[in-house]
């Protein structure tokens, strides 16, 4: 951003602009470099209206949920950094006459953790949702993700997405015009990398409060068995090839405990990078580097990163 662009967001968005933040504390990785700015957005109206004005003065930005899947690079992102909050992580339940009669249709802004929208329709006595459960990320992270476990995605759930364009438009994509690919949501009406996600309807079913608590403390139970806790990390770093597994060929070519400075592929799975300490952006991003390039020269597979890595 030059000096003009900084003063005009400055006028736009007064004292709620933070200057050269540091990203590693926006992110479960702990990594990062800097952003120029980072804006917390308050409801639709404000978002379509910045992302208009972002957009005719030429500033990039990027949104972030809870930074669970993100990595910036060490040159850092020279845009603006939005995060939704406020009115934009309210959950309620919504109505449709299409819907089967015994269906509830509930409403979440894309701001809401997803552990908080798990725990509001477990409450409710809603099941639908429960295999998200341990999934770190927000609700706009996950739609836009396509996130899932244990053979679900959220896109299968998905009634309606809401989302802004950069020329300030809401949209209200229904289901029918979404397609769910592996870790990525596609809109068949335009480009998903176009758009902010403001919130999304699910179609959820009555169950017994306490059913659904027990499924999701299994999930948990499950988890937790598999993965490294207490540690900073991204999730699987890796996307799965078709019909085999990133971990198995990470483990296979001996990767599991290599170090790159203070970044280390997780003895407990080797699809984790785990930020030991101090880890740099640069550290992390040459470890993902060399685990491809050693999957690619004993497998002939070049694993392709579901962390977004954020430059520019
Ligand atoms: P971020 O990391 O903040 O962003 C991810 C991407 O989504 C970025 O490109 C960002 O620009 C975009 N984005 C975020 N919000 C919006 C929005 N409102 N509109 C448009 N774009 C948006 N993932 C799984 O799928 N399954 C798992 O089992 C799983 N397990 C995990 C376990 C751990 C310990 C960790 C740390 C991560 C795990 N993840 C998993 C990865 C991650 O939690 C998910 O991808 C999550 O859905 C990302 O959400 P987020 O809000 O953190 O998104």
């Amino acid at each position: 951003m030059d000096a003009r662009q900084r003063s005009s967001l400055a006028s736009w968005c007064r004292d709620r602009v933070q200057w050269d933040v540091d990203m590693a504390d926006y992110s479960t990785l702990r990594a990062g470099g800097k952003a120029a700015a980072l804006v917390d957005v308050q409801d639709p109206d404000e978002l379509a209206s910045l992302l208009t004005k972002l957009a005719a003065e030429q500033i990039p930005c990027r949104v972030i949920g809870r930074g669970s899947n993100i990595l910036v690079t060490e040159q850092g992102f020279s845009g603006v950094i939005l995060r939704l909050k406020g009115a934009m992580s309210d959950i309620a339940l919504e109505k449709d006459a299409q819907l089967p009669e015994d269906a509830a249709l509930v409403r979440v802004g894309a701001g809401c953790s997803m552990a908080a929208c798990v725990s509001w329709c477990a409450r409710q006595g809603l099941s639908g949702l429960e295999f998200m459960t341990g999934i770190p990320g927000s609700v706009g992270g996950a739609v836009w993700m396509n996130a899932g476990a244990w053979g679900g995605e959220i896109g299968q759930c998905l009634h309606v997405v809401e989302f802004a364009d950069f020329s300030g438009c809401l949209h209200r994509v229904p289901a029918a015009e979404l397609s769910l690919g592996y870790r990525k949501l596609a809109w068949l009406g335009g480009d998903m990398e176009q758009v902010v996600i403001a919130a999304a309807s699910f179609v959820l079913y009555p169950a017994d409060e306490p059913e659904i608590r027990k499924q999701c403390r299994t999930y948990l139970e499950q988890r937790r068995g598999k993965q490294p806790a207490g540690v900073a990390s991204a999730g699987s770093f890796f996307k799965n090839p078709q019909g085999d597994s990133a971990g198995r060929l990470i483990e296979a070519a001996g990767l599991k405990g290599v170090r790159c400075g203070q970044a280390m592929v997780s003895p407990m799975h080797a699809n984790f990078i785990v930020n030991t300490g101090r880890a740099t952006a640069g550290e992390i991003i040459a470890l993902m580097e060399q685990i491809q390039e050693t999957v690619l020269n004993k497998f002939g597979v070049r694993l392709e990163p579901e962390v977004q890595i954020l430059q520019g």
